[in-house]
């Protein structure tokens, strides 16, 4: 709450007190806690994708987990689909543990182990159209790694867990490990006795008796690869409520450890009254012949593996923990049965499950309680957290951010009101229904909206999720008096925000409401599209007031200034920041100044956004001597030079360090 509170301060006190049930600590431990900065530059993830052949059909996982010797044997059963007449080897992704053979269509064939893939080769090329299967066996400790490249298979005498989105089911299981290729799942998982497991999908067979028992769940569901997953535990209290949908019947379990069982009974407590509501607005839970539940585990967050989230109860989520649990189970139909085609398409899963947050608070506490939301968690958090350089929602820079969750979230809430609630629902209907237990990337998904809205969208996407940032307007106003029932009032509108690294000019559609003295409210929308513009309307008695943007529909910032600003370029953004020498390796000289000679700060960032350093309350000249916050000399490349009064930036340099 702190943390939260300090950055939005007071501004937001008044809305805070009258939404005051939600009470969220830090919204970045959705963002996996840590960030994981997205290799696109990688050239071997293109390298993969080409060598793609196959359409994976069914993933048959038959393993023992030695849990007091950290160890796995595995037999995991691979069938697929060519999808070439060349197709002589199956690629796919594999690290760490000891394979013992590899078998295809029952013989034992050779393979070898370049860096992160496993080459299997197939005894005859595999003609297009025909299924082949693989069969590896291995063993060994499984290592979890950290970063992009993390996740994995963790095992402890409590609690054992698959944590693995994005790039983690390659270190546990021999699989094509992108998330575009969806399969058919059985996994079954032998356990020393007294331990429970919970799977993907149901248990259709199971036996706890002797030394080992066995747990085989079944998803009848395609899945993709970093959604399967597995928990085991000894200590699994079994939670159980029910889900009543039109004639629907479906279990719902929350299998937590015993001592958390109450606060779970508590805490998740609305889970079935979610599942209703994204039924009645998304399309049926598509697991509903199979279950949702909440699975204890110590994972950085909550992990939305499908039908079951994988959630982490000693966190602090706050009081109120709908707006998480909201989240994951979004997912369900956001990231689980339509998944993002391929990680730059992660606003698909992320964006859509934070809109959820508010969307489902609209449904719990009313329409006020959703825009309020919105603002304050979702809008307001973005643009408080906005990183430097901003990038964009598609193809992003740092896959888990709030790039792709709070910015994507405004993404829809804008797009919501552009198109109209009852298009808005209806093209994520059919939006669900065209790539149902399949992917789709950002243009199926922007086609399938223009289709059902009839609208051509373009400029829409292309700004607000191709392009980074956010508009910053500032707009002044005044009216002249023409007769006794005659006032024009004049709208001035600036976009402000500096359009380096291609934040671009906004081209939105913006409400204004005109409050007049004879009691009547002027609502129009003003149609704002260049960095300056000028705009007229007419009413009946004085104005009172104009508000820019009343319902807080747009991403942005807005400041109300004194009208007569005739152009952007007035104010002092950018326009005397002088920089000396660059490129630099001694030191830097930092020349700015304001009018009235008032203070500034200046921040210094690295190419990925990072403050290195910063100096506050400066006027004039101000010399960097290349340290860093604890006064180790930075290294060599490219840094920012930001000149800031309070929040606003006001000019920005670039700066190479030799
Ligand atoms: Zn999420």
């Amino acid at each position: 709450m702190r943390k939260l509170l300090v950055v939005i301060g007071c501004i937001l006190f008044s809305s805070i007190l009258l939404f005051a049930q939600v009470d969220i600590p830090d919204r970045s431990l959705l963002h996996k806690t840590e960030e994981r900065y997205f290799p696109h530059h990688l050239s071997e993830v293109l390298y993969e994708d080409s060598l793609h052949l196959f359409d994976a059909q069914k993933y048959i996982i038959d393993m023992w987990v030695d849990i007091p010797n950290d160890t796995i044997w595995a037999q995991f059963k691979g069938i697929v689909e060519s999808k070439s007449d060349t197709l002589t080897a199956l690629k796919v992704h594999f690290i760490g543990l000891t394979i013992d053979s590899i078998l295809v269509r029952g013989s034992k064939t050779t393979f070898s182990r370049p860096d992160t893939h496993l080459v299997i080769n197939l005894p005859y090329a595999i003609p297009s159209g025909d299924t082949v299967s693989y069969t590896v066996f291995y063993h060994g400790e499984p290592i979890v790694g950290g970063g992009v490249f993390g996740g994995g298979l963790t095992i402890n005498d409590t609690i054992t867990y698959v944590d693995c989105e994005p790039y983690g089911a390659k270190r546990w299981l021999p699989i094509y490990d992108r998330p575009s290729d969806k399969a058919y799942l059985e996994t079954t998982i032998h356990v020393p006795s007294g331990y429970k497991v919970i799977s993907n999908g149901t248990l259709v067979d199971s036996t706890v008796t002797g030394g080992w028992w066995y747990f085989h769940w079944q998803e009848n569901h395609t899945i993709a690869n970093y959604l399967i997953v597995f928990a085991a535990s000894n200590q699994f209290a079994t939670l159980r409520d029910t889900f009543n949908y039109q004639t629907y019947t479906m279990p719902i379990y929350h299998w937590v450890s015993r001592e958390d069982s109450a606060l779970a009974a508590t805490k998740f407590v609305r889970t079935a009254d979610m599942l209703g509501w994204f039924s009645d607005t998304y399309g049926l839970y598509p697991f509903i012949d199979e279950k949702y539940s909440h699975v204890g585990t110590p994972i950085g967050g909550a992990m939305e593996d499908q039908t079951n989230t994988f959630f982490n109860l000693d966190l602090n989520w706050g009081s109120d923990w709908d707006w998480v649990v909201a989240h994951e189970l979004a997912h369900q139909w956001w990231g689980d049965w339509v998944t993002c085609g391929t990680w730059k398409d992660i606003w698909l899963n992320e964006g859509f499950a934070t809109f959820s947050e508010a969307h489902y608070y609209w449904h719990r506490d009313g329409e006020q309680a959703y825009h309020n939301y919105m603002r304050i968690y979702i809008m307001n958090y973005y643009i408080n957290h906005e990183p430097y350089p901003p990038y964009s929602i598609y193809d992003p820079d740092v896959l888990f951010s709030v790039v792709t969750y709070e910015k994507g979230a405004a993404v829809l809430h804008m797009l919501r009101h552009i198109i109209g609630d009852s298009l808005f629902f209806e093209s994520l209907r059919q939006y669900g229904i065209t790539y149902a237990e399949g992917s789709a990337v950002t243009s199926e998904f922007t086609a399938k909206v223009e289709e059902v809205s009839g609208m051509d969208l373009f400029w829409f996407f292309d700004e607000w999720v191709y392009k980074p940032g956010h508009p910053e307007y500032e707009y002044g106003w005044w009216y002249d008096s023409l007769a006794a029932d005659s006032f024009r009032v004049n709208l001035q509108v600036s976009q402000v925000q500096s359009h380096s690294w291609g934040v671009p000019t906004y081209v939105m559609p913006i409400d204004i409401f005109i409050p007049e003295s004879g009691g009547d409210t002027l609502k129009t929308v003003i149609n704002d599209s260049l960095d300056y513009q000028e705009f007229t309307f007419y009413t009946n008695s004085s104005p009172t007031n104009l508000m820019f943007d009343p319902g807080n529909w747009v991403l942005k910032e807005a400041t109300e200034v004194a009208p007569g600003v005739k152009e952007k370029g007035s104010y002092t953004r950018g326009t005397n920041l002088s920089i000396f020498p660059n490129p630099a390796r001694t030191s830097v000289s930092i020349s700015f100044s304001l009018k009235n000679n008032k203070p500034f700060d200046i921040y210094i960032f690295d190419i990925t956004g990072r403050e290195v350093n910063r100096f506050s309350d400066r006027k004039g000249k101000t010399v960097w001597n290349l340290n860093d916050r604890r006064g180790e000399r930075v290294g060599k490349g490219i840094y920012f030079i930001q000149c800031k009064r309070g929040d606003t930036a006001l000019a920005t340099s670039k700066v190479v360090i030799l």
